[in-house]
């Protein structure tokens, strides 16, 4: 059966080991992340070799993506890596403390002190915990547990409202970004971006340090979404991403954001991945709950190229479990997508010869219902701006580059085959095409399917060509 909708999950202690990310793998994700909030550049490194290797005997493409931990603020370590705190009882911030307790934490932010006054409100691990700041002196945030609980290493601080000072990127960013081309990661996010500007002090960050990833801006700051059309912009897709987010702007705010992040960035050809409890409750059960199932649902009816999991998959007790279970969410909701090309399609600019192709074949293929498009592709862009238009007609990406073909590894209803140009005969490649689509039973005889291609073969950028074929003849 296939599935539409894109799975990324999260690697960590839960699913690093080979036969447990074997089996991750096989169950149907298509982008592992590696968060550099957690562990070593020589752990992901090593990660993303046997991600490879993995993906590789399973016989299944998965991109990577490297998610920087940006200025997000932190507490550090506690000695046995976990505290309870108890509402009502005391706890300081202490930008000077090296191992935590009961009584106090470290900050990896060491001038959080400065931003911070009495009265304000700071919410840490996504707002599980809430601190009321009672004073600050000098290096340390006194504050009073409003609601307690578990606070284990690491966890994340925001305060209610946005507005903290630290910069987009960090010293550990330009060093992680380093680290991100070195592994060849094929999509880098880039946290609490604030503006365009942001974005593009990533990319040339990325520039200098040889890395070639897809830029992905997480979303998450109140200041991002006033600045959302210029994020866009200066992004190749944007993640949703809801546990900072819904902090800043306030819960009840997120789902009707969602819905427009996603339907501005297909219309800017952009990639949106949905993040952040989307199967929360699968950390500790085998089922998930009804409505992390609705919100799967709606997040794929929303038109997301992606669904990502987060701790179900790094930390929790059935990672196999909720991609397979969030695989079938996904392939049921796709089945009540509603599929036609609504009437602003005509009405589409568009100067590029390529993008002409491309949206010719989508027409063709939608009145013609075709089997499937076909677009053999360089850089990957002609399945792109097809996969922007919900239109339910598989397309099959084939591509002899390596790096496009991972990168497809992201974009919704699109499946992504190397293909080798051996030849720069067109019929004969396009013979090749095809013998592949019926290898993986993909197409039969007789079938109608869309070509695309470009001339002179192997040129990116060149689509110039559609061709109607019918399968064996
Ligand atoms: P994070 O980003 O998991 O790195 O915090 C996602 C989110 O904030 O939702
Ligand atoms: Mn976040």
């Amino acid at each position: 059966m296939q599935r539409s909708t894109k799975i990324v999950a999260t690697l960590g202690p839960a699913s690093s080991d080979r036969d447990t990310l074997e089996r991750v793998i096989a169950a149907g994700v298509d982008v592992v992340r590696l968060n550099f909030s957690h562990g070593s550049a020589a752990d992901h490194e090593a990660r993303a070799a046997l991600v490879r290797e993995v993906a590789a005997a399973v016989g299944r493409t998965v991109g990577i993506m490297c998610d920087l931990q940006g200025p997000k603020i932190r507490v550090g370590r506690f000695d046995g890596n976990r505290v309870t705190l108890d509402a009502g009882a005391a706890f300081v911030l202490d930008a000077e403390c090296t191992l935590g307790d009961v009584t106090r934490v470290g900050l990896d932010y060491p001038e959080l002190p400065q931003d911070v006054k009495a009265g304000d409100v700071l919410l840490l691990d996504d707002g599980r915990i809430v601190l009321d700041v009672a004073r600050v002196d000098g290096p340390r945030i006194h504050t009073i547990v409003r609601h307690g609980g578990e606070l284990s290493n690491n966890k994340g601080i925001n305060r209610q409202g946005g507005g903290l000072s630290a910069p987009a990127l960090t010293a550990k960013d330009m060093e992680d970004i380093r680290t991100a081309a070195r592994i060849e990661a094929d999509f880098l996010a880039v946290s609490f971006p604030k503006s365009g500007a942001d974005m593009y002090m990533a990319r040339e960050l990325q520039r200098a340090a040889g890395g070639k990833a897809l830029l992905i801006a997480k979303v998450e700051r109140a200041e991002a979404i006033g600045a959302l059309d210029e994020i866009l912009e200066s992004a190749d897709g944007i993640m949703v991403a809801r546990g900072d987010l819904a902090v800043e702007v306030g819960d009840a705010a997120v789902p009707a954001l969602q819905k427009k992040m996603i339907r501005l960035a297909r219309e800017k050809n952009r990639l949106t991945i949905t993040a952040t409890q989307m199967m929360e409750s699968m950390i500790g059960s085998p089922v998930p709950t009804r409505a992390e199932v609705s919100d799967v649902a709606n997040a794929v009816l929303d038109g997301t190229d992606a669904v990502m999991l987060s701790a179900e998959t790094a930390a929790g007790r059935y990672p196999v479990q909720t991609v397979e279970a969030m695989s079938r969410i996904c392939i049921e909701a796709e089945k009540s997508a509603d599929l036609a090309l609504d009437r602003q399609f005509l009405d589409r600019v568009f100067t590029r010869v390529d993008q002409s192709i491309a949206m010719a074949a989508l027409f063709t293929a939608v009145h013609l219902k075709v089997k499937c498009i076909a677009a053999l592709t360089q850089s990957g862009s002609t399945a792109l701006w097809i996969s922007r238009l919900n239109c339910g007609v598989p397309i099959y990406a084939l591509t002899p580059e390596p790096r496009s073909l991972a990168r497809m590894s992201l974009y919704r209803d699109v499946t992504p085959f190397v293909i080798d140009y051996v030849t720069t005969d067109r019929d004969q490649l396009l013979r090749e095409a095809e013998a592949k689509l019926k290898q993986h039973g993909l197409v039969a005889d007789g079938d109608l399917i869309v070509v695309t291609i470009g001339e002179p073969i192997g040129k990116s950028g060149g689509t110039n060509t559609m061709k109607i074929v019918r399968v064996g003849t």
